[in-house]
């Protein structure tokens, strides 16, 4: 006889768990204690009413002792999709995810890293910059934008009236590519998640994407930037601009008219007036 009929709910649940795990989707279910304590977060406020994330109660077998869940064990909450729950940690906050990423050796890039640049400015900032990667001057400092691109994305934030402590900075992988090369998608696929969860937790206004990998990352797609330089998206519910890289202006200036243009439209959304200039 079909074992499955004679199964008790808790034996059926069992079975399905390990169904789950056997598919590697152990994060799916492994912290069922936090699901739908927190209040849901903007991208699922204005996610359109078609797409309700909806589960069906499950009874709870005992619970494992509280720990904090490592990176890989991420608890299911109210999403958009799936994919979306499985970046996102009850909880979270920016110290757990620099623990969490550790002395990261999960792709390739850590071996010729010097220091792992993890993002900095404020946490709570109303605009975050997200680059493509550290490049040298990073790597050695362990600190985003601080080389000579860094400078000029300095005079861009100034320009828009703020200062670099009021934004947050961070990139899409947190180890120097050597060479100063694109990140592959493989490391973009194992480090972003870092930064998805970085983006959650500071919820800012608005997202500004420098460059095509940070663009591609966020939006997921691979269309090239003139497919969307200077145009809104929505990031799970946050305003996401693509614009020009510091590093690309420092090769082509003329660009940054270009540039600027997008970045008043940021300035529209947040309600900032350009700095006036000293002379
Ligand atoms: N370029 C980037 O994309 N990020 C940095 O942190 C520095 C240069």
């Amino acid at each position: 006889m079909d074992s499955s009929l004679t199964q008790t709910p808790r034996e059926k649940l069992e079975a399905w768990l390990r169904y789950y795990d056997d598919l590697n989707l152990g994060a799916f279910y492994t912290d069922r204690r936090t699901m739908g304590k927190r209040p849901i977060k903007r991208a699922v406020e204005n996610a359109p009413a078609a797409l309700p994330v909806t589960r069906a109660p499950i009874a709870s077998p005992p619970l494992p002792p509280k720990t904090v869940p490592p990176v890989s064990v991420l608890p299911l909450v109210n999403a958009t999709s799936l994919f979306e729950a499985l970046d996102h940690v009850e909880g979270d906050t920016l110290e757990r995810i620099r623990e969490d990423l550790g002395d990261c050796t999960r792709c390739r890039l850590h071996k010729q890293r010097n220091k792992i640049v993890f993002g900095q400015g404020n946490p709570r900032a109303e605009l975050v910059f997200v680059g493509e990667g550290p490049g040298h001057d990073e790597d050695v400092q362990g600190l985003a934008f601080v080389g000579r691109a860094g400078k000029l994305l300095t005079q861009m934030i100034e320009a828009m009236g703020l200062t670099r402590e009021q934004v947050y900075i961070c990139n899409v992988v947190k180890c120097r590519p050597p060479e100063n090369r694109k990140p592959e998608d493989d490391e973009v696929a194992t480090c972003s998640p870092y930064l998805f969860r970085q983006l959650d937790v500071i919820a800012p206004k608005a997202i500004v994407c420098l460059g095509l990998t940070a663009a591609q990352a966020l939006l997921k797609t691979k269309d090239s930037i003139s497919r969307f330089r200077g145009e809104w998206f929505d990031y799970r519910g946050t305003k996401l601009l693509a614009t020009y890289h510091p590093a690309y202006l420092l090769r082509n200036p003329n660009a940054k008219g270009e540039v600027w243009k997008d970045l008043q439209k940021v300035m529209a959304h947040l309600g900032l007036q350009p700095k006036k200039s000293s002379r």
